[in-house]
């Protein structure tokens, strides 16, 4: 069986944009603190994956085509920092209060994803930053990790902490 790493996107792959969406390629900023964990986890066999919700598309604010610009520009951008490539990427774009089996903090699109992979849940992790992300990752049955500040109210962006990040790095040893 495989195993991997899952990743939110918005606050651990990219700066968060509090409130808004991030709908074109220059609203989309890399955090390279992100990026030894990818490579660490690429180099012990970690399938990289992302898991995210993108209610953006669902609002009508932005459609599907825009979401795969956004993405492969994410892709460029990790690859210019030689930052291995995302595996495979998980979008839900249903709205806060569908009862989405897919929504984070449900587990579908984890579920999906181990399925579709043969991925072992006791041999992967979740990374992400809010408490949404853990729940989903725990419903899924695998190794769950927050990073972030935790108080996205109290700041226009919110950004992962290094300090953190650097434990997961040791965790996947
Ligand atoms: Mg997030």
């Amino acid at each position: 069986m495989n195993k991997a790493l899952f990743l939110d996107r918005d606050g651990v792959i990219n700066t968060r944009l509090v409130g808004r969406y991030v709908q074109t390629p220059d609203q989309f900023s890399l955090i390279t603190d992100i990026v030894p964990l990818l490579r660490h986890a690429h180099a012990r066999g970690y399938m990289l994956i992302l898991i995210t919700n993108q209610q953006g598309v669902g609002k009508g604010l932005m459609s599907l085509e825009d979401l795969d610009v956004v993405h492969e520009h994410m892709q460029q951008c990790l690859h210019q920092v030689g930052a291995p490539r995302i595996d495979a990427i998980y979008v839900c774009t249903d709205l806060d209060g569908q009862q989405s089996a897919h929504r984070k903090p449900a587990p579908g699109m984890l579920l999906d994803a181990m399925r579709d992979h043969g991925i072992n849940p006791l041999e992967s992790w979740f990374v992400g930053d809010s408490i949404t992300d853990a729940q989903a990752g725990r419903a899924a049955g695998v190794k769950t990790a927050l990073v972030g500040d935790f108080q996205p109210e109290a700041a226009d962006l919110v950004q992962p902490s290094h300090a953190m990040l650097e434990l997961v790095l040791q965790k996947l040893l």
